[in-house]
């Protein structure tokens, strides 16, 4: 697997980054936790084993919350909230919010995991009626 590097900003912009490591993989996380994190169906995160984080902008905004007495951990951007990659000791590797990314990925989601914890709608969310952009009123 090759080493890349990818870019990405929070939802203000406050914060940048980049992310250089191998991608080894691309992970839906179904779990009750990162649902709640997320505030959505899943978490969707690309994990780099030894991977390196750069701080481009607004390291400062970043903070880092860790459930108690549990593995689970997230960073964030404390001006909008948006999900920031973080160091993972439990993964050894470091964890990078999908969604947060501006350059294109270096790979496809290729696990689901904890689907038996999954939201009861989420099997119903490929037949929701599809629009490019909001309906018409
Ligand atoms: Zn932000
Ligand atoms: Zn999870």
């Amino acid at each position: 697997m090759i080493e890349s590097t990818v870019r990405g900003a929070c939802l203000c912009g406050a914060v940048r980054f980049s992310v250089t490591g191998r991608f080894v993989h691309f992970v839906l996380c179904h779990c009750s936790r990162c649902r709640k994190g997320s505030g959505s169906a899943h978490a969707a995160n690309l994990f780099a084993p030894g991977a390196r984080i750069e701080w481009l902008a607004g390291e400062a905004h970043v903070r880092r919350f860790e459930l108690p007495d549990t593995r689970h951990l997230r960073q964030f951007c404390d001006r909008c909230g948006a999900p920031m990659p973080a160091h993972h000791p439990a993964a050894g590797a470091v964890v990078v919010p999908a969604g947060c990314l501006d350059d294109p990925l270096p790979m496809g989601p290729d696990l689901k995991i904890f689907c038996a914890d999954r939201a009861g709608w989420v099997d119903a969310m490929a037949a929701a009626a599809r629009f490019d952009g909001l309906p018409e009123p």
